[in-house]
């Protein structure tokens, strides 16, 4: 799976193909799925809020590594995923088919971050890493 899922180039929902990213099986109306939504809303009253062409929405999973006195793994490593990078009108969604393809989702993100983390794998160009002890 290609990361970011999401870009200012994409419309900003995915998968566009309806099939869902985990199984392929379809995913849609009128049949039940999980919907993973995110992003901001342009206040135009005190009550009231609307989607807007000027925000650009994002979804990021960030490891911050322990610096200096602090405890923790992965010492002085940064590296963040981005899923989503400027959605338009600031808001996205990702489909599943069901929330055990949701959560396969979320691990294989999970799993990834570790395994760059422990240097097993090349970082993705949509990926920012830097480490002070990483291996040259
Ligand atoms: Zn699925």
């Amino acid at each position: 799976m290609k990361l970011p899922l999401i870009t200012k180039r994409t419309r900003p929902f995915y998968p566009r193909d309806h099939k869902c990213p985990i199984c392929s099986k379809y995913v849609g109306e009128p049949d039940s799925f999980l919907c993973f939504s995110g992003g901001a809303m342009k206040q135009i009253e005190p009550n009231f809020y609307s989607m807007d062409d000027d925000l650009f929405g994002f979804l990021d999973i960030n490891f911050h590594g322990a610096h200096d006195f602090g405890k923790g793994k992965y010492r002085d490593a940064f590296l963040m995923k981005h899923i989503v990078e400027h959605s338009a009108c600031g808001q996205f969604e990702i489909y599943f088919c069901s929330t055990s393809c949701f959560r396969k989702f979320m691990n294989m993100m999970i799993d990834d971050l570790e395994e760059e983390l422990s240097g097993g794998k090349k970082k993705n160009k949509s990926d920012v890493i830097s480490s002070k002890n990483k291996k040259q």
